[in-house]
């Protein structure tokens, strides 16, 4: 054999985190077969498609197997009645104008935040925050952009901004200069939020040093304070240095249904080697067309159907559902002593464990005791050492029993 890999894949920390829940789980199943376990680790939504969107996407199924309004190739960018209500309801309310060509409709924003980073040279220096969501490290270790991991658990080549109890899980600006900074808010795992000042600090950060900020919104809609901003482009002069990502899955039910939205304003520049300014939006568009063959015409219906009056209500309500599992998971940690985060503006919950323990050893003893999973902190990168995130996207039910039975628990 002489073909040779991409050993950027090599420098990859093994995904352990899942495999290693789902082998520790199997192992406490079968020895105590008798046992219901709750899975409160799950980051995905539990509630179907509500019924307009459900009745949209049926109808564009239909559409589909007739002649006169079958529907081939679509735009790679998206279909512009989607982009269109996407602006007329997500940002112009912000007072936030976008054009249609500034927005793109994807399969999902694991793809185009993992994607996002091929259109930037290899030398850009990375900041992300800690803990983090995985795909955001992963891709640009892939890329060849980090170096080895060290033993810490860390890449040598990437800047860590640490969340923590002690800074109130709000990143300081990194202290060097960087290129591009990932933040995601409200944020995974932590289900912490920036306000807008907090928020404003980062823009200006990549203003002074001309860096850009890959913004993933993809828990937007769980937002419930207001000095909490929805977009990033709420902010003066943030289209200058901002690409958002926003996604359909956990707002409406799309985690199966796949689609996601990104938004590349056309202020955005970045440097050739000449010293020549690009468009950001035009490389993510030659990206998207070379690559990408556009949504399905009827998973574009039905997010479209997430907009209408009746859609709205149905999709807040089921947001609200998973928002009261949140409030009394909260409530009933902090009942029994626990330092919760999060949660208010995110259906995570981050849970600091009790009397230092680590992540691991806390996960094993609500398995064992409380017959409960959640996700060590730790799985998310080396400052989420010390916690645990729990979601709220089970049922009412398994959320009151779960907490039920970690109340009972002493520490
Ligand atoms: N971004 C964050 C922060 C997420 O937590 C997730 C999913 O868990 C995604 C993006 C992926 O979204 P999508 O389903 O649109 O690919």
């Amino acid at each position: 054999m002489s073909v040779k890999i991409n050993e950027n894949y090599l420098l990859l920390q093994n995904s352990y985190l899942f495999i290693e829940i789902a082998r520790r789980i199997d192992e406490f199943q079968k020895n105590n077969p008798e046992v219901d376990i709750i899975r409160m680790g799950i980051g995905d939504v539990t509630k179907p498609l509500t019924p307009t969107v459900l009745t949209a996407f049926k109808k564009a199924v239909v559409e589909m197997g007739d002649e006169k309004t079958f529907m081939g190739y679509g735009p790679e960018q998206g279909y512009p009645f989607l982009i269109k209500t996407i602006i007329k309801n997500d940002f112009e309310p912000l007072g936030v104008n976008l054009e249609l060509d500034e927005v793109f409709i994807s399969d999902g924003s694991k793809c185009d935040t993992g994607n996002i980073q091929e259109i930037f040279d290899l030398n850009n220096k990375i900041a992300v925050t800690d803990p983090v969501y995985p795909v955001y490290v992963d891709t640009n270790v892939m890329a060849g952009r980090t170096g080895h991991i060290k033993d810490n658990g860390m890449y040598e080549g990437l800047v860590y901004l640490p969340c923590i109890q002690e800074n109130d899980f709000v990143p300081e600006l990194p202290k060097e200069k960087v290129d591009i900074i990932y933040l995601c808010f409200p944020n995974n795992p932590t289900g912490t939020t920036l306000n807008k000042e907090q928020l404003t600090k980062f823009v200006e950060y990549a203003k002074e040093n001309e860096s850009i900020i890959l913004f993933d919104a993809a828990y937007e809609k769980f937002i419930t304070e207001d000095d909490v901003p929805h977009s990033i482009y709420e902010i003066d002069g943030a289209k200058e240095v901002a690409i958002e990502f926003r996604s359909f899955s956990k707002t409406a039910g799309f985690t199966g249904t796949r689609c996601a939205y990104t938004i590349v304003p056309k202020e955005l520049k970045a440097v050739d080697s000449y010293g020549n300014l690009q468009s950001v939006n035009e490389l993510w568009n030659r990206r998207q067309t070379t690559k990408f063959n556009g949504v399905s015409y009827p998973v574009q219906k039905a997010a479209e159907a997430t907009f209408t009056e009746e859609g709205k209500k149905e999709i807040m309500d089921n947001i609200e559902y998973y928002m009261n599992n949140s409030k009394i998971i909260r409530e009933s940690l902090a009942n029994i002593g626990l330092n919760v985060y999060g949660g208010v503006n995110s259906p995570y919950i981050w849970v600091k464990t009790p009397n230092d323990m680590d992540s691991w050893d806390f996960f094993d003893l609500l398995l064992n005791e409380a017959n409960v999973v959640g996700t060590p902190g730790a799985g998310f990168g080396s400052s989420g050492e010390g916690y645990l995130r729990l979601t709220a996207f089970n049922s009412l039910e398994n959320t009151k029993e779960a907490m039920k039975r970690i109340s009972e628990l002493s520490f």
